[in-house]
């Protein structure tokens, strides 16, 4: 009888059950995953089910919602198929290496396919102990899985890569932080869960030949164009040059739309490029190049325009973590590991320039883009316009001098240096085909009106924790449509109350 044994099971026809579990994590085994399963916890209650995930997985939700969710998605009950494991990984924290993390509060249950092959993880993030917990609670708080649960929406609803938020179950067991909160757990999903950090573990503890099947079991699930590559040193240099690029697309996608992670220590990369983790996480609101979310981060170190530095620093960090992979003399794959790092920086810029040109409106390229979006930036910072309504109220601004120009002016407080900047936006534009409605029409699907601002889901929050969720839900809902006008909705697309200056977010809650 294994520990697993120990938590009720159904009996094989709740909806989850009638995935296929694969359970590959579990079957990789020791040293990477440990069998683990969730603590029970006092009368969970549901909190919120998303039903575009449980499409994503092929689950019913209305079967779901109608045979009940919260036992299962607390923990409190496992999948008759499920083999729950707690992952083992390190990482550079704050730049430091910081010895074995792993998963503390996190539990897999397992991972599922699909029937067109593609599989999932489904993580319970709050389920109780495990072997990583250090002397940490093993638990999360309704707050901290309410901004999970809505940041990773938003994300995937602006097309950014990024773990997905199935279910929210909550608890009145009390949890110590600041001050005492309610538990609450977040059911978190993602083809692969897999870190930098997992490969860092494995190199510092000197277990070169751990690497291997790790990466064998990431490119065989997800790359199976690499995978058919059988020169097995060709085939992690292959799979290394997906990592890079999938990393540096991933923080161009965060820099267009103003978001900031917060805590890019390589324990948070993923090795498939989503964003993983989420903390002090913000959406910018005025600009300011500099900008942390995150108020422990005192150096700096997470600054929005560090971000893409940041990327190549924690690459740096995997490819020394899998230098035994890539050539067998340690020279050699030095040289190597250090040649395709330095392809990132050309990468991450044409990621990022092809990005700001379609916020600009720009289809063809023009030498001097990535200049007239800096002068862009430099009014923003230095009138601290709103990053996301500054770029929409371009997208609604005609090409003819004096043409609409309100929804852009209005956001900074001196107007003559902003209609200084339309105009050679308006000579650049004089090199496009595009006509005004075509291009507003490409524009507005780039730069969202709606985002998730602090206070929006401080509000949220708020609520829940007096037990109303119809506010989560609602700012659910605007946040799925997030290029869309939603009239009815503007008041989501506001610049933040004054109240709202004042929030304070810290590492993990
Ligand atoms: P994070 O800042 O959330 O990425 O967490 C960093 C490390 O601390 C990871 O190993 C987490 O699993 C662990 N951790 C964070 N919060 C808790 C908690 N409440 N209980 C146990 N481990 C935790
Ligand atoms: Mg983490």
């Amino acid at each position: 009888m294994s520990d697993n044994d120990t938590v009720p099971r159904t009996d094989g026809q709740h909806p989850l059950d009638q995935l296929n579990w694969v359970n590959a994590g579990p079957a990789l085994g020791v040293p990477y995953y440990s069998p683990q399963p969730p603590s029970l916890i006092l009368d969970p209650y549901p909190v919120a089910l998303n039903d575009d995930v449980a499409e994503l997985i092929g689950l019913d939700s209305a079967a779901l919602r109608a045979a009940g969710y919260a036992e299962i998605f607390s923990g409190n009950c496992l999948p008759h198929d499920a083999e729950p494991v707690s992952h083992r990984y390190g990482g550079h924290q704050f730049g430091v290496w910081a010895g074995q993390l792993g998963d503390g509060r996190a539990i897999t249950l397992g991972d599922i396919c699909r029937d067109d092959g593609q599989a999932f993880d489904i993580q319970l993030k709050g389920a109780g102990q495990t072997p990583y917990s250090r002397f940490a609670d093993g638990r999360a708080v309704l707050r901290s899985t309410i901004r999970e649960y809505l940041a990773s929406e938003a994300l995937a609803n602006l097309g950014i890569p990024t773990t997905r938020a199935l279910a929210i179950v909550g608890s009145d067991a009390p949890v110590r932080r600041e001050t005492i909160e309610t538990a609450a757990i977040l059911t978190r999903v993602a083809p692969s869960l897999v870190r930098f950090g997992s490969f860092e573990m494995l190199f510092y503890d000197r277990s070169f030949e751990q690497l291997a099947p790790l990466a064998d079991a990431v490119i065989e699930a997800h790359h199976p164009e690499i995978a058919a590559i059988s020169d097995p040193h060709a085939r992690y240099r292959a799979w290394v040059v997906e990592v890079i690029e999938r990393t540096a697309a991933l923080i161009a996608d965060w820099q267009a739309v103003g978001f900031c992670h917060g805590v890019l220590n390589t324990d948070n990369m993923s090795v498939l490029g989503l964003t993983l983790d989420y903390g002090p996480f913000g959406f910018m609101d005025s600009f300011q190049p500099d900008w942390v979310c995150n108020h422990t981060d005192v150096g700096a170190r997470y600054a929005y325009n560090q971000q893409p530095q940041v990327g190549l620093w924690n690459l740096g960090r995997f490819v020394q973590a899998i230098l035994p992979l890539l050539a067998d003399e340690p020279d050699d794959a030095v040289e190597i590991g250090q040649e395709l790092l330095e392809t990132y920086r050309g990468i991450y810029d044409a990621a990022y320039l092809a990005r700001i040109r379609a916020k600009l409106g720009l289809a063809t390229a023009g030498d001097d883009d990535l200049a007239l979006a800096e002068s862009l930036f430099q009014v923003m910072a230095a009138n601290g316009a709103d990053f996301t309504r500054t770029f929409r109220g371009l997208c609604h601004v005609g090409q003819a001098p004096g043409d609409n120009e309100a929804p852009f002016l209005d956001e900074f407080v001196d107007r003559d240096a902003a209609a200084a900047w339309l105009a050679t936006w308006r000579t650049r534009l004089a090199d496009e085909s595009r006509d005004d409605a075509a291009r507003r029409a490409a524009m507005c699907a780039v730069n969202p009106k709606y985002i998730l601002r602090n206070y929006l889901a401080q509000n949220a929050i708020e609520q829940a924790q007096a037990g109303d969720y119809s506010e989560l839900a609602r700012l659910h809902e605007i946040l799925k449509h997030p290029f869309d006008e939603q009239p009815e909705s503007a008041d989501y697309a506001r610049l933040p109350p004054d109240w709202a200056r004042g929030l304070v977010l810290s590492c993990s809650a």
